[in-house]
């Protein structure tokens, strides 16, 4: 199986959900590249750097992951690393209409490239960088949430 995909997003930090679809996304495609954003519009609590590094550790025992950071815009980046697929995640009907429109406009930008959703396990459906920093920021226990190596970095930023 030879199909690349490229799984865009911020990883602020990679969370269990995250590492939860990687699995499933690197058994239907090969290879996966992961592609840290780099969002003017968002400010990031982890650099570039930092986000990259985190994925590349919590995914170094997956062969066929390949983590790189980009600028601009999804579709473009795509093209230049001659991938036709991005991924997506679905956690829950309210990150439905969102994903609809990003996947609408990336169609539109480019119709060569098609979007594919995957589910996470249940277990990991409620997990999302954003409130998984508010927890770390107020001291909560990150081991259900992030591995013990992203646990010790939120650790550190709000130390
Ligand atoms: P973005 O800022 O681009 O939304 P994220 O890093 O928040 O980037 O998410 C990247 C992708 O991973 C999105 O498609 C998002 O829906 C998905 N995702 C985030 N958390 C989870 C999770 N717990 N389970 C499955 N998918 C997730």
């Amino acid at each position: 199986m030879s199909q690349a995909a490229l799984y865009p997003g911020s990883f602020d930090p990679v969370t269990y959900g995250h590492i939860d679809l990687l699995q499933r996304a690197a058994k239907v495609f090969n290879p996966v590249l992961v592609g840290v954003a780099h969002n003017t519009a968002k400010e990031t609590l982890f650099s570039d750097e930092e986000r990259v590094e985190m994925l590349r550790e919590v995914t170094a025992d997956i062969d066929n992951i390949k983590v790189v950071a980009f600028r601009g815009l999804v579709v473009d980046f795509a093209r230049q690393q001659g991938v036709n697929v991005l991924l997506r995640g679905l956690r829950m009907i309210s990150d439905f209409e969102y994903e609809l429109q990003m996947a609408l406009t990336n169609r539109r930008l480019d119709d060569g490239i098609e979007t594919v959703f995957l589910m996470p396990s249940e277990n990991c459906s409620f997990l999302s960088s954003g409130l998984i920093k508010e927890a770390a920021r107020l001291g909560a226990d990150l081991s259900s949430f992030v591995p013990d190596a992203i646990a010790r970095r939120l650790r550190e930023k709000f130390a």
